[in-house]
């Protein structure tokens, strides 16, 4: 056996949808899953997040018209729903880092008209605490947006949005303490001021809350725009 071979029979590659051992002709999905690939959210979605929207005539979703998020625009790909939500179970809770490749490049197959349009300068991930990253060996986001970065040329910075702390579970708190929260948890260096147009990566987008954070803190720093791009995304009401 070559190592290749061996590195596949110590360690079998396994489906990013379904987690079944792959064969030889399969490389990220099953034939079965490949068959049943979810379909990227399309009309209407949220003019502003891309939360998908019930009604044609609406322009934006309901957090949205709310209050303006600080971010210039944000794009979900798929829904948060099975198998992709599995997936990134798998590449968040049980080392399934390979799912993140895998996703990471649907997001270059998926993102690539977003990112056309928008042509960032630079992709920041989304950062998680140090701690964590040492638990689980990796950033999720920085898995997809390494992806990114390489299907686009566009270069990855990951010292200049730092976590700071543990955040609070977000569910047990109020809209404000929520924002005030997450604030607490992002570091942006000076220097990211450097940049006009930055993308934003990470696994999912559910309340924004994340995202607008580090935007917030982006634009205070000099960053004109921050997009924001992410696998998936919860629904919109
Ligand atoms: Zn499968
Ligand atoms: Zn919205």
């Amino acid at each position: 056996m070559n190592s290749k071979k061996i590195l596949d029979w110590l360690y079998p590659r396994r489906c990013a949808f379904c987690d079944e051992v792959l064969d030889g002709t399969e490389k990220y999905l099953c034939h079965s899953c490949q068959r049943s690939m979810p379909k990227p959210i399309g009309e209407p979605n949220c003019k502003k997040c891309g939360k998908p929207l019930l009604h044609t005539e609406q322009e934006y979703c309901y957090d949205c018209s709310r209050q303006e998020p600080a971010f210039t625009r944000a794009k979900g790909l798929f829904l948060y729903e099975d198998p992709l939500k599995e997936s990134l179970m798998g590449l968040k809770f049980r080392e399934r880092k390979e799912y993140g490749v895998f996703l990471g490049r649907l997001m270059v197959l998926y993102g690539a008209e977003f990112i056309r349009q928008v042509h960032p300068q630079v992709i920041f991930p989304v950062p998680i605490h140090r701690k964590k990253k040492s638990v689980r060996g990796y950033n999720q986001a920085e898995v997809l947006a390494r992806e990114i970065s390489r299907g686009f040329s566009i270069p990855l910075r990951t010292d200049l949005v730092l976590r700071k702390k543990s955040t609070k579970a977000q569910k047990e708190l109020s809209r404000k303490e929520r924002k005030k929260n997450m604030e607490q948890a992002f570091v942006v260096k000076k220097e990211a001021g450097v940049y006009r147009d930055v993308l934003l990566v990470d696994d999912i987008y559910t309340t924004g809350s994340t995202a607008n954070a580090i935007a917030g803190k982006l634009r205070a720093v000099g960053v004109k725009n921050v997009y924001v791009l992410t696998i998936c995304i919860g629904k919109g009401i």
